[in-house]
């Protein structure tokens, strides 16, 4: 969905949408959402700013950092983002402007691509870090046997090598 800002009347609007997880799917290549994510916000003109104020709500899937299992987490983010027009971004007084203020991101002048704001928002929410569970074993390196569900022959290296020589004496 775009957000046309010469069709906001009086220089501000509101806006809702519910995307299907197959309209953004995949977020990136770890992040993908299970469930509709549900987005409503306003945006309000000022000069040549856009000001967009929101909320975001879904449920997403990530890869476990360890065993690459999906582990599922809600989503529900507020955001408040500030947008300049990128021939304005280029005049020099307003770049010194925002080179102060980060959070200012530049477009075309014309339109807000919300699909834009709801991928980021989701990747802004999810942990940039995530185990489906605390010990998690992981992938054995050697072959690739999901530890958490049976160990493989390679486990070997495991063990502390003055048990190792214990075990050959069996
Ligand atoms: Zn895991
Ligand atoms: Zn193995």
């Amino acid at each position: 969905m775009r957000i046309e800002l010469e069709n906001l009347q009086g220089g501000k609007g509101d806006f809702a949408h519910v995307y299907q997880p197959d309209d953004l799917n995949p977020v990136d290549e770890r992040v993908s959402l299970t469930q509709p994510a549900t987005v409503s916000g306003k945006v309000r003109l000022a000069g040549n700013e856009v000001f967009v104020n929101g909320h975001v709500e879904t449920r997403a899937k990530i890869e476990c950092d360890r065993c690459l299992r999906p582990v599922e987490t809600p989503v529900n983010a507020d955001f408040s983002l500030e947008y300049i027009s990128g021939s304005e971004y280029e005049s020099s007084e307003v770049a010194e402007l925002t080179e102060a203020e980060m959070s200012v991101s530049v477009f075309d002048g014309e339109a807000l691509d919300v699909d834009e704001i709801v991928k980021e928002q989701v990747l802004l929410a999810v942990p940039t870090r995530m185990l489906c569970r605390e010990d998690c074993k992981g992938i054995c390196p050697e072959c690739g046997t999901d530890r958490n569900t049976g160990d493989c022959s390679c486990a070997t290296s495991d063990i502390d090598p003055r048990w190792a020589a214990l075990k050959n004496l069996k």
